[in-house]
């Protein structure tokens, strides 16, 4: 699965030590993770590569903020940061993100046409495991500094520490930590049919399994049952886990599950969703070939279409 794991050494025993930070922040074998108002800088060929920089690049002038150790190179031990350029302003007007439907790429004046900060989820599936996981961490850790400057506490401003992996609050010394949110997206079967959903706003005729965050005090099952009840009105008997993937937009965490539906009866909440059904599973194979005209199934990359994909192949158990 996307983002589901590149082993990644992430060294974090090394955080606290400032002064193996500065020396690998200085050391000239160091490569550094430009990313530009959440979008990494990606060389786009064939498939899709982050590219490295120097510390002297004339890019991370416009660097804010901390500089977060992403960890350890396996081969060679070199260290991978993380710098956030979302200072820098490129030439034209530039609005805000659409979210994944964002096909602006931005291009800085010293790079090859091909090199440009890109919205990740429109690269995501091309990447090597490794560079996903690199490009999610990044991105996470970065979105969570510009929105997290403030102590939630007392309102003061806090400071980041441990190599960009928290923030302390000089004023009442709470600390805080990067978040994950889990959020459920489950798998609903009854007999040979799937239920799928779609949500308000999404392209015409895409459909993908239904999701919802975990509340407090609420379990991954609760949270499966409780989602689907609300969403569609039915009941879910058995739950199991499947597989997770972490979906750092902004700081998500995926819980795939898969769960048994107790009836077939859809009661849509149109306030909470647009519309479901369910689809048997030679309807959802023709939908994958594009052989039922105007449905579409769950991206590419994403958990929903791996789960899908993996049941239609008989390979959940
Ligand atoms: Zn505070």
């Amino acid at each position: 699965v996307t983002f589901g794991g590149g082993q990644l050494n992430r060294a974090a025993e090394l955080r606290g030590d400032k002064q193996e930070m500065r020396r690998l922040e200085a050391d000239p074998r160091t490569r550094i993770l430009a990313l530009w108002r959440g979008k990494p800088l990606v060389r786009q060929g064939e498939s899709a590569e982050l590219v490295w920089l120097e510390r002297t690049h004339a890019l991370l002038a416009h660097a804010s903020g901390p500089r977060v150790f992403l960890g350890l190179e396996a081969d060679s031990d070199a260290a991978l940061f993380a710098f956030d350029v979302s200072d820098w302003e490129p030439e034209g007007k530039v609005g805000p993100s659409p979210g994944f439907l964002d096909v602006t790429r931005q291009h800085f004046p010293d790079f090859a046409d091909d090199i440009r900060f890109v919205e990740l989820r429109s690269v995501m599936a091309e990447m090597t495991p490794l560079e996903a996981e690199l490009a999610a961490t990044g991105r996470s850790l970065a979105q969570w500094h510009r929105g997290h400057r403030f102590c939630p506490n007392c309102s003061s401003e806090t400071e980041p520490v441990m190599a960009g992996w928290e923030r302390t609050c000089a004023v009442c010394g709470r600390r805080h930590f990067p978040r994950t949110d889990p959020v459920v997206i489950m798998l609903v079967t009854h007999g040979n049919s799937v239920l799928l959903g779609r949500s308000h706003g999404w392209p015409e005729g895409m459909y993908s399994l239904l999701a919802g965050f975990v509340e407090p005090g609420e379990t991954i099952e609760a949270a499966v049952r409780r989602e689907v009840f609300e969403e569609v009105g039915v009941r879910v008997g058995r739950v199991g886990y499947l597989a997770s993937q972490p979906w750092p937009f902004p700081a998500s965490l995926m819980i795939g599950c898969r769960g048994e539906a107790l009836g077939r009866r859809l009661i849509v909440d149109d306030g909470e969703i647009d519309d479901a059904l369910w689809l048997s599973r030679e309807e959802a194979l023709d939908a994958i070939s594009g052989h039922r005209d105007g449905l579409f199934l769950a991206r590419r990359g994403s958990i929903a279409q791996f789960l899908l994909y993996n049941w239609l192949a008989d390979r959940l158990d």
